[in-house]
């Protein structure tokens, strides 16, 4: 450790945002960037702890001490050598990762006498600037190269899905020498991290230079095949040595409340990945339009995409008094875009039903206030009698997570078993689109210790594993399956392990 000093001399600083009323006329990162000498006075802050609580923390156990050691010293190459040996994409976690190594920083705990003896806290170490810093450092050199395997090994894997799971898992496997297909449903390779996450978090042409690098490795793609409707199951399986399934989490739950089919109301990702298609000029149908501009909007939920669906009407120009509901006991996460609008965010929110307008159009919200009561180990909902209220709206966005991948056509033709939360019983495709006629469980595919599902030969990583989750535990998960499925194809595999950490995201 270079500075033992670093988080007495330095305060935790960030570089700041753009500005609100410069970056809500475009959808360019609002992320800025500070000098090199300023971030390395930020890696001195790192006490280099005896126990790591934030590399802990890290799903990828990335080796947060080193790598800011190393930054203080100026060994940028090293430290990006560093990152890459836990992290295939450390510029897309450097970006939108909620950075739990940061609330675990040792940090946390400390606090200074100021002159008045008055104690003050003592801020954490910015890591994740620090990570984005390194790997944009690397692509600026021309460090980041395409690493392509020196022998092959003449088995073939098809991935599923090319989201950061798929995409992690792709790269381990071809760097290992296999012959590695990402079949993808859409048009464009990249899952949520191209339609979901707006540019302003992460810019497409961040994801687009990994990309070339994975092609360059080997890696093929094919986009606009729906496996299991567009290439049959059985097809897979004999082209195929083994197969991993990196096919999401998108089924979006559902909002029940009388009006909820009204003019109006859209799901998140029916106006997520719409913005993102306008933003590179693709062509998108005058009916299929959503446009807030000029329009009074509410948000249902207090997520991510929430958080997203804001970011964008802030930029197409939607009446400023933006509100945003959530029926859990929890306030939505302050995020940037909540600084760019004046919204009124509320938790504790039943959505009791949407208003016509008479034409089938969207008018009004009626909403409840509720409590909530923790019985049994359950925890119940209660109407506040008396707080009923109604607001105004336009256009309603349904953000309000999700249950589990999508059951029809793939995981139905493979016959892979399913888990439902809140039951130990593995229930079959058929058997859950039963229940999903009748109630919104949450589900995700089964699968064992070694990401395998109920199919010889079939794994499984990312949200459709170990459902919705974050893009940090989407690359853990694709490059511990793709571990594993080296293992089953060559009986051993030299692929690093991060052993799973213990995050409460
Ligand atoms: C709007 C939104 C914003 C988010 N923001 C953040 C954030 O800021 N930070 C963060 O850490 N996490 C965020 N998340 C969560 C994160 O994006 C996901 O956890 C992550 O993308 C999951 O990766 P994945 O590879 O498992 O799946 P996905 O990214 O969902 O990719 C799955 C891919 O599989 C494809 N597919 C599915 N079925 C088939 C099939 N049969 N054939 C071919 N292709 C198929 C899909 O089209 C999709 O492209 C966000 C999620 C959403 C919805
Ligand atoms: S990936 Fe996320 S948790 Fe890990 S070091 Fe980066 S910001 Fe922290």
């Amino acid at each position: 450790m270079g500075n033992d000093t670093g988080f007495l001399q330095f305060k935790k600083e960030s570089p700041p945002l753009r500005p609100v009323q410069e970056r809500v006329l475009d959808y360019e990162e609002y992320d800025t960037f500070f000098p090199d000498d300023d971030l390395q006075k930020q890696a001195a802050r790192c006490m280099d702890c005896g126990v790591p609580f934030c590399h802990m923390s890290c799903p990828l156990g990335n080796m947060i001490p080193d790598w800011n050691d190393l930054v203080y010293q100026g060994n940028w190459k090293e430290a990006l050598a560093s990152l890459h040996s836990t992290n295939n994409f450390p510029e897309f976690t450097g970006r939108i990762c909620p950075a739990p190594c940061e609330d675990s920083c040792v940090l946390t705990e400390h606090y200074t006498l100021d002159s008045e003896e008055k104690l003050n806290k003592v801020n954490t170490v910015t890591i994740e600037e620090i990570e984005k810093h390194i790997s944009e450092r690397g692509w600026d050199e021309g460090w980041i190269e395409a690493q392509p395997p020196s022998n092959l090994t003449n088995k073939r894997v098809a991935i599923i899905g090319s989201g950061p799971a798929g995409l992690a898992a792709a790269q381990q496997l071809r760097r290992s020498g296999h012959t590695v297909t990402v079949f993808e449903k859409d048009d464009r390779i990249g899952g949520l991290l191209v339609y979901g996450i707006p540019d302003f978090k992460l810019g497409k042409r961040i994801v687009s230079r990994r990309l070339t690098q994975l092609r360059q490795e080997g890696v093929d793609f094919v986009t606009g095949i729906n496996v299991g409707i567009d290439v049959s199951v059985n097809d897979l399986k004999k082209n195929f040595d083994a197969v991993l399934l990196a096919i999401g989490a998108q089924n979006a739950r559902k909002l029940t409340a009388k009006g909820h089919n009204l003019n109006g109301v859209h799901y998140a990702m029916d106006f997520l990945p719409q913005c993102n298609r306008d933003v590179v000029g693709d062509f998108i149908p005058e009916n299929e339009k959503i446009d807030s501009r000029n329009k009074l909007v509410i948000i249902l939920g207090g997520g991510f995409t929430a958080a997203d669906c804001l970011g964008n009407i802030n930029r197409q120009g939607a009446k400023s008094n933006v509100r945003q509901f959530e029926l859990v006991n929890m306030e939505p996460r302050p995020t940037p875009v909540h600084e760019e609008a004046n919204t009124d965010c509320r938790a504790n929110v039943l959505t009791e039903a949407i208003i016509d307008d008479g034409k089938g159009n969207v008018t009004a919200v009626k909403g409840v206030k509720v409590e909530w009561e923790s019985k049994n180990g359950r925890m119940n909902m209660k109407r506040v009698e008396g707080t009923e209220f109604t607001v105004s709206a336009d256009i309603v966005l349904l953000a309000m997570g999700f249950l589990g991948p999508t059951v029809e056509g793939l995981l139905e033709n493979l016959e892979v078993e399913l888990s439902v939360v809140g039951t130990e019983k593995s229930l079959n495709p058929t058997q859950v689109k039963k229940l999903l006629r009748n109630s919104q469980p949450v589900y995700s595919v089964r699968s064992n210790e070694n990401f395998m599902t109920t199919q010889d030969g079939v794994f499984v990583a990312g949200d459709a594993n170990r459902g919705a989750s974050l893009v940090v535990w989407a690359i853990w998960e694709g490059r511990e399956a793709a571990r594993c499925i080296d293992e089953y194809l060559m009986g051993n595999s030299v692929l690093p392990s991060t052993p799973q950490a213990e995050v409460l995201v």
